[in-house]
């Protein structure tokens, strides 16, 4: 729902003030629309029922795994796909993974979404929607902006929805931003008033083998990042998470595991090993059991390290298998 386009509306139509919020309170509880809102009058929900539309996005699909997670197809009305996950887990966590672009710039190599051709950046609005869509399916308490698309380079926006994401249930101490490592944007976070969690996809510590699988190291290089999630840490003392996908052959060596313990600090960093799920892409997922050397070698080091339970595989919704299949 497009909030401003909202607002806008109730003046035009002299509405008092807390028709705002009280509109705003039953979407974010999950209402289906406008009709469900028993406490409006019934002109006026015919009125933004013509004039504001319920969701900036449109519903293409929906599946939904074995293990419970659900995956949406969503369109933009410039008919942009993006999709959106809820991973729902055994102790109530629900938790869900947004995305902030259709397809993106970035090209990592292991990523379905970087070999989609890259749209734009979402509004705030659509950002939002994603959430709100997953609102009206169950209750919610967990958010990652690690969908498609680099949540650092549409930052604005990103923030102004996790302003929002309290009031579906989420709480900023329960949202994290994902980042490949666009250091600008690592800074604005910084200096926001916004106390989320910040992660940073590393994926490797050698900066060769980092170029070769995310482009993006050419531009910022592993000092330049570490030294941004650095200054976020001195600035808000929160434990910054790693996430390691576990590339087969690839980057998953204990030697691998040394240059990662040897690059960041045990009590500034903890890390989430990431198995790897299979795509249209020339990389196979790492054994179980080089996982746990790997694990164990930055234990040794002092680390907190774990490894991800992998959601939704059986739909593409597991991690880096966003690519909006349905709509290419
Ligand atoms: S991993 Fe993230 S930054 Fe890299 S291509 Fe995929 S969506 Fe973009």
């Amino acid at each position: 729902m497009d909030l401003n386009l909202l607002r806008s509306t109730l003046e035009e139509l002299g509405q008092p003030k807390f028709r705002f919020e009280q509109i705003w309170k039953w979407t974010a509880g999950g209402a289906a629309g406008y009709h469900e809102m028993s406490n409006l009058p019934a002109a006026l929900r015919d009125e933004l029922t013509e004039r504001v539309p319920f969701s900036t996005l449109t519903e293409d699909r929906r599946a939904t795994a074995s293990d419970g997670t659900v995956k949406l197809l969503l369109h933009t009305h410039d008919g942009r796909p993006i999709e959106t996950v809820l991973m729902r887990y055994k102790d109530g966590r629900r938790s869900i993974c947004v995305s902030s672009q259709s397809g993106c710039p970035l090209t990592c190599t292991f990523c379905a979404t970087g070999a989609m051709k890259f749209g734009r950046n979402l509004t705030a609005w659509e950002i939002l929607d994603q959430a709100l869509h997953l609102r009206r399916i169950d209750e919610l308490n967990h958010c990652v902006f690690m969908g498609m698309g680099e949540p650092m380079m549409n930052l604005p926006n990103v923030l102004e929805v996790c302003r929002r994401l309290p009031d579906l249930g989420i709480t900023n101490r329960r949202t994290g931003i994902s980042t490949v490592g666009w250091v600008p944007g690592i800074d604005q976070l910084t200096e926001s008033d916004v106390p989320v969690r910040l992660a940073w996809s590393l994926h490797s510590a050698d900066p060769q083998l980092r170029t070769d699988i995310m482009p993006v190291n050419e531009r910022y290089s592993l000092a330049d990042v570490k030294a941004a999630c650095d200054r976020f840490y001195e600035k808000r003392r929160k434990m910054i998470f790693v996430e390691y996908i576990m590339l087969g052959g690839v980057n998953d060596s204990v030697e691998q595991a040394q240059l990662l313990a040897d690059l960041l600090e045990p009590w500034k960093y903890k890390i989430n090993l990431i198995p790897y799920n299979p795509t249209d892409s020339v990389y196979d997922g790492s054994e179980r059991e080089q996982i746990e050397r790997f694990r164990q070698k930055l234990e040794d080091n002092g680390f907190n390290a774990t490894t991800r339970l992998i959601r939704g595989r059986d739909i593409d919704a597991a991690c880096g298998q966003l690519a909006a299949k349905a709509a290419a």
